[in-house]
Order: C-alpha cells, then structure tokens, then sequence
C-alpha cells in the first residue's frame, strides 16, 4: 500500500466503499442488483447444498395444523425464493396477516381452502380452492386462509422472497394486544369495552367451527377487484406433453395479478428427464409432492452438483444455473416449481444447439459436422423415458 499513490488509494477506497453500498441496497432487496452483485454463498470452488428436507422438519405446530419453512436461514442458497408446507385442520383458519417484504403464491395439494383478500382500492376477494388451484396475493396485501370442509387442507406456499420468515408475518391478533385499548377504542369509534377478552398476543392459528360452505359478505357488502387471485391450474390441459412427462405452467400473461411469480407443475415417468436449461430471469424454488428426482446444478468454473430429492423435499437453482430434473423413482413424479418472474422464461440445451450451424458446432466440439447433423433439429423440453 506505501507505493500506492494517495489519490489513487482514496479512488480505490471510493470504489470499495460504492460496491459496499451497493451489496447493502441488494440485500434489502433492491431488484436493480439482482444477479450483478457477488453472492458469497456461490463463490466458492464448491456449489453449496440445493436441497433441504422441509417435510422433515418440525415447524410451528398448533393443534392438527402446522406450517414448515424453508428460508435463507434453513436452505442458504435460496435467496430469491422462500417457501411453506401447510396444513389446516378442519375448522383451522391461518389468521388475518400481511406479509411486509414478500408476495404468497400458493398451490393447494389436497382439501380445500377459503381466502379472503383485500386490496389498497378497498376491493375485496373471497375464493374457494380445490386440489390443483393457485392463489397469488400481492406484497403486502391482508388476507386470512380457512380450512373449508371436513377435511384438513395441504398447500405449498411460496414467496418471492428467501429471506421472508411466514413466522414474521403481520398479524392482526399480534398489532391489536399491542396497541392500548383507549388508543383502539378511538380508532373505531367504539367504547373500550368492545375489546375486552381480545387475544394478548399472535393467534397465528384460529381454531373453532368448519365454515359455511356458501361463504357470507363482507361488513362492507361485495365489492370485488377487477383481477382475481384464483387460477384453476390443473383444470386446464398441460402446457406441453411428451412422451416422459408433461408440464402445467402458469404467469402473467393468463393469470394477469401474479406479477412477480410463475409457476410450473411437472409430471414425469419413471426414467422421464425435463432436459438441461436455464432460466434467464429467475430463480427455481423446487417441491417435490410425489416420487424421487434426480436435479443437476452447473455453475461455471468447473463447477457441478447433483442432489436426490425425495417427496417433501425442497431444491433451489440460482437464476442462469443450468439444470436439469430426472425422474429416478420406481412411480411418476410430481414437482412444483415456482419462479421469482410474473413471466416464465427459459433456454432449453437442445433449443440452443439447434440454433446453430453445424460448423460452429463442430469447431467449438473439436468434431466433425456431420455429428451434429444428428442432433435435435427442435427443442426437446422433456426427453422420453428410458425403455428396457
Ligand atoms: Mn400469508
Ligand atoms: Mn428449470
């Protein structure tokens, strides 16, 4: 540092000072960094873990309910995406909450759910979901979820945010027992009386009786949103279907609210193999929900992971990370995959190849043209199972 001139030190110390500002913004989130920022947990000479057993875990538990989670603090490479394994009992309701730092996306995988939602205008939602449905309710947006029936319900829910924690939610049972009765009494023009027995601190949980199955109005009467937060998913015909599998996917551009998520149900035989990609703009938060897969992670530099996940595992690929996901299992597999993008984009290995003259090809390969004749002329997406 003693031959370093003083100026071009205090340039340098600028530089370091700027860069250190700007990995601060990125960490509180600032979308303008995404991906230009240097994220400690990919340098390394070794990709780190992808996969986090979440049905494995303990969770919050209140009754027959429970909800699991995996953060940045349980799966650390997962900063774009956090997700929660829930389930309501019958006659449980997830409390009315916000979530300050994270839009929910949600996929129901068994019973039934009722959500009412509000909106900034003063629009509000009821929706009951079945089995194969989506819900999207924007950062910030109150809403409360019930089990509907005498069932208990099973959903995935995932945020476009990995470092939101569902147990830092915004809870109304929490804010009320904090703020002081006078102080409440005022606000709604009621005695103080009115709040007497009220919960002292977060409920989280609701327990009491299964709701009416024609749900009732609002206080205010219906006055409902333009968009809706419901998208009967698996109602529709697949996407895409191959020999090996087939996919469901859904975004913006048919389910316009879902801004800042998409979302993808993947089906696969025994042996089917949803090709080598990446995703341009987003990240890849992974559930299995039935079967066994096989994931790959490539990372550049010589870098390179694999990681078998069972059903009620979790994965994670970092945006730009090329992967693939290979059913391994003895049955069909099914994976939820949620991305942190309103828009579905992705560049298939095969697509990218056949993009190509064959003499290109064959000089980047150090082979002869006429291999590269064989290959695909179009995109694979999902390769056909293995047949013995
Ligand atoms: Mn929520
Ligand atoms: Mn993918």
């Amino acid at each position: 540092m003693t031959d370093l001139p003083r100026r071009e030190f205090l340039a340098a110390a600028g530089l370091a000072a700027a860069a250190m500002t700007a990995a601060r913004d990125a960490r509180a989130g600032d979308p303008s960094f995404m991906n230009n920022v240097p994220d400690s947990i990919l340098d390394g000479d070794e990709l780190p873990t992808f996969k986090y057993e979440l049905e494995k875990s303990e969770g919050k538990v209140i009754g027959g309910s429970h909800g699991k989670e995996a953060t940045v603090e349980q799966l650390p490479i997962s900063k774009g995406l956090a997700g929660v394994s829930m389930k309501l009992e019958p006659g449980a309701m997830r409390e009315l909450h916000w979530h300050a730092t994270a839009a929910e996306w949600a996929f129901i995988v068994g019973g039934r759910v009722r959500t009412t939602v509000i909106a900034p205008d003063g629009t509000a939602e009821t929706n009951d979901f079945n089995p194969g449905d989506v819900w999207y309710f924007p950062r910030g947006h109150g809403h409360v979820l019930e089990c509907l029936g005498d069932e208990p319900a099973r959903f995935i829910l995932i945020f476009d945010n990995g470092y939101f924690s569902e147990f830092g939610t915004f809870s109304i049972s929490d804010w009320l027992g904090l703020v002081p009765r006078p102080l409440l009494a005022k606000n709604f023009g009621l005695p103080e009386s009115a709040f007497d027995g009220f919960p002292k601190g977060e409920v989280y949980f609701a327990r009491g009786a299964v709701p009416p199955e024609v749900s009732r109005p609002p206080l205010q009467g219906w006055k409902t949103p333009a968009l809706t937060h419901r998208y009967e998913l698996l109602k529709r015909p697949p996407h895409r279907t191959f020999q090996g599998g087939r996919e469901w996917r859904v975004d913006s551009s048919t389910f316009p609210i879902s801004t800042t998520v998409a979302g993808v149900v993947l089906d696969l035989e025994p042996g089917g193999l949803r090709e080598l990609h990446w995703h341009p703009t987003a990240d890849e938060w992974q559930y299995v929900i039935e079967g066994e897969v096989s994931v790959t992670m490539f990372g550049s530099r010589g870098r390179y992971r694999a990681e078998t996940l069972s059903k009620g595992d979790v994965g994670y690929i970092p945006q730009g990370y090329g992967h693939s996901i290979e059913n391994v299992g003895e049955g069909p597999c099914r994976v939820l995959i949620g991305f942190n993008s309103g828009i579905y984009a992705a560049i298939d290995l095969s697509q990218w190849i056949a993009g190509n003259p064959a003499d290109i090809l064959a000089k980047n390969f150090g082979k002869p043209a006429e291999l590269f004749e064989k290959f695909p002329r179009e995109d694979v997406f999902v390769a056909p199972a293995k047949e013995d």
